[in-house]
């Protein structure tokens, strides 16, 4: 089955909005191939002003993450539906530092996910094993309990429009990158698992992408894996010529 490439840019706590708004212009600049869909995730208070800057071309617009509540007493969220009135079409969430430096549970993510799909963000639910975890050959075990417990409720008449990024913890922002044999066994057991999970053929629809460490130079051959269907870019978003390289991978 083939599904439509995702390149999605995270650019965390950084950029200030005049900041933002020139990358993300340049970003633009450089295009994106027809058969592929590509994302920036800016910080909140760049969101209105990388939007403007983003109009006239396709690149989609996502959150860092995101509350489950409509509207309330939640210090500190952002509404799903805030999110949209600025632009967002998708959310990132259950990103590693949202789990090792903030404490997200498996259970607080799922809130997070299911708001989203409630109030219409298409959710990129991140997971990954730590160093020790892998040493530990636990790797398989704790994306299961990633993954069924950041899902826990979605039917599979909402599955289909489900992300998944598999992110190392190891590998994100350290040049580590997995090596492509890891990537493709770990994405096609998360693969087999979502078709435990739901219909086969709405399984085959999600899109998994792959994080930690991507750059130009290894984009090509993570990208030629079967089921490898994007990436989530960190530090190689935050710069204009890198990231424009990427979302033209394999070409
Ligand atoms: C990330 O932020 O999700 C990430 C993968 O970062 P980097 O590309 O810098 O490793």
């Amino acid at each position: 089955m083939k599904r439509r490439p995702l390149i999605a840019g995270n650019w965390k706590m950084h950029l200030t909005i005049g900041e933002a708004e020139s990358l993300a212009r340049a970003i633009a600049r450089g295009g994106i191939p027809a058969d592929r869909d590509a994302m920036l995730a800016p910080p909140y208070t760049a969101m209105a002003a990388v939007n403007k800057a983003l109009q006239g071309s396709s690149m989609l617009l996502a959150s860092q993450n995101n509350g489950w509540e409509e509207k309330g007493a939640f210090t500190g969220e952002i509404s799903p539906v805030m999110l949209k009135d600025v632009g967002c079409s998708m959310a990132i969430i259950g990103h590693s530092e949202r789990r090792h430096i903030f404490g997200e549970s498996d259970q607080l993510i799922n809130k997070r996910l299911s708001g989203a799909l409630k109030y219409g963000l298409v959710p990129i639910l991140c997971i990954g094993e730590t160093l020790e975890e892998r040493e530990a050959n636990q790797t398989f075990k704790v994306l299961e309990t990633q993954l069924r417990g950041g899902l826990t409720g979605v039917a599979s008449s909402e599955a289909d429009k489900l992300v998944i990024a598999y992110e190392p913890v190891w590998a994100i922002g350290t040049g580590k990158t997995a090596s492509e044999d890891q990537v493709q066994e770990v994405h096609a057991f998360l693969r087999t698992l979502l078709k435990k999970m739901y219909e086969k053929d709405i399984a085959s629809q999600i899109r998994i992408l792959y994080g930690g460490s991507v750059k130009p130079d290894n984009v090509d051959v993570l990208m030629s894996r079967e089921d490898v269907d994007g990436a989530l870019v960190g530090g190689a978003a935050l710069q204009a010529e890198s990231f424009i390289r990427i979302i033209h991978f394999n070409q």
